[in-house]
């Protein structure tokens, strides 16, 4: 069998080399952290089916997660929609995911190397798939991360939007409430982590929720942030497999990040297996590995990142509440073309 490397161990990386790895290719993955750790991440995974499921043997790392069937987006304090979700989406930490993957990949007879960054800058090798995240952007977004105890949501996910960005607030596992924020600022402000984003929420527009946080038990170590995010459609890149972020980044609102990480996995795994069976030489496997991808994602990613904007525009949210109040607001539509 023809070996497969995987440079990255997010969801995308550790799901395509745990299903790998069970069909008996010899897969090594390099992962440049080290397991457990938290990630920002709004932990919310929406519109994830049965298919994808399956095709990974992923059903035991998602055990436990709670179920979540509706949201309800605020702005100013004011509620600008409540609706059902058209399927229930997950709620389960990052922490929790990525550690269960890991084990799951080394179970089947998968290497993992973690602690080892591998340059990704020249065209990489046959056989080698890029799963290493999103690309470095330009400084405008950062996105920070915290779990709390203690805290009592109005809704499965509470969406909440002003000018300067928006936060979700979902539960996961163990009682905690997962608080993750998009914030239109090229820097953290400077203190310890909590004042750090005790101060970005209300410089953001989001006074009510930092009050709620200071109110509640964060869990220090779950602490995290990135900066440098960029939610430009994808390029397409004919000489490297890309799958997860490393494809392309969706905007956070979606709730759909991880969904694409790991069905993106699922449609890399047949064309990476025919491969590693000597069915395909590695040039046809990137052209149609690419091109099922392009397929399934590329609406995805544009409709998404039309959107943004409209959340966080003031004349976008002015129509969007207008139409909510009018009950005319499309949101299963909505959600359909970005999911
Ligand atoms: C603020 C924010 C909120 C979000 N909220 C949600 C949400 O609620 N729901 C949702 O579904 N998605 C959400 N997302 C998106 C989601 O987190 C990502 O889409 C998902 O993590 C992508 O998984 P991945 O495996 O592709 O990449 P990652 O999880 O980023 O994993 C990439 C891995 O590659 C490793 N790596 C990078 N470079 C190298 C290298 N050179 N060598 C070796 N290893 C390397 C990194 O250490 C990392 O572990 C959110 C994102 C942000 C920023």
């Amino acid at each position: 069998m023809n070996p497969v490397t995987i440079i990255g161990g997010g969801l995308a990386g550790l799901a395509l080399g745990g299903a790998l790895a069970r069909n008996g290719v010899p897969v090594t993955l390099h992962e440049a952290g080290r397991y457990p750790r938290h990630r920002v991440c709004g932990e919310f995974l929406a519109g994830l089916d049965e298919a994808t499921l399956d095709t990974l043997g992923i059903r035991p790392a998602l055990a436990g997660a709670r179920l979540h069937t509706s949201t309800i987006w605020i702005r100013g304090g004011r509620t600008l929609l409540e609706a059902v979700l058209p399927s229930p989406a997950r709620g389960l930490s990052r922490h929790r995911i990525d550690r269960r993957l890991a084990e799951a990949l080394t179970d089947a007879g998968g290497r993992l190397v973690d602690g080892s960054r591998i340059p990704t800058s020249n065209t990489p090798a046959p056989g080698t798939v890029l799963a290493c995240g999103r690309r470095a952007g330009r400084p405008g977004w950062i996105g920070l991360k915290v779990h709390l105890r203690g805290l009592r949501t109005r809704s499965d996910l509470e969406l909440h939007l002003s000018r300067a960005g928006y936060v979700g607030l979902a539960g996961v596992e163990d009682g905690r409430s997962n608080l993750c924020g998009l914030f239109r600022t090229e820097r953290l402000p400077s203190g310890g982590r909590l004042q750090a984003l005790l101060a970005t929420l209300r410089a953001s527009g989001f006074p009510e929720l930092a009050e709620r946080v200071a109110a509640s038990d964060p869990d220090p170590d779950s602490f995290c942030s990135v900066s440098n995010l960029d939610f430009t459609p994808p390029a397409p890149d004919a000489t490297a497999l890309r799958i997860g972020d490393a494809l392309g980044v969706i905007p956070p609102f979606t709730g759909n990040g991880m969904t694409i990480a790991l069905q993106s996995a699922a449609t890399a795994l047949p064309h990476l297996l025919d491969y590693a069976r000597g069915g395909a030489d590695w040039p046809a496997t990137l052209q149609r590995a690419n091109a099922a991808l392009s397929r399934r994602f590329g609406r995805r990613f544009r409709v998404a990142a039309r959107l943004q904007p409209l959340l966080l525009s003031p004349s976008g949210l002015g129509a969007l509440a207008l139409l909510a109040r009018a009950r005319l607001l499309p949101f299963h539509l909505l959600y359909k073309l970005t999911h």
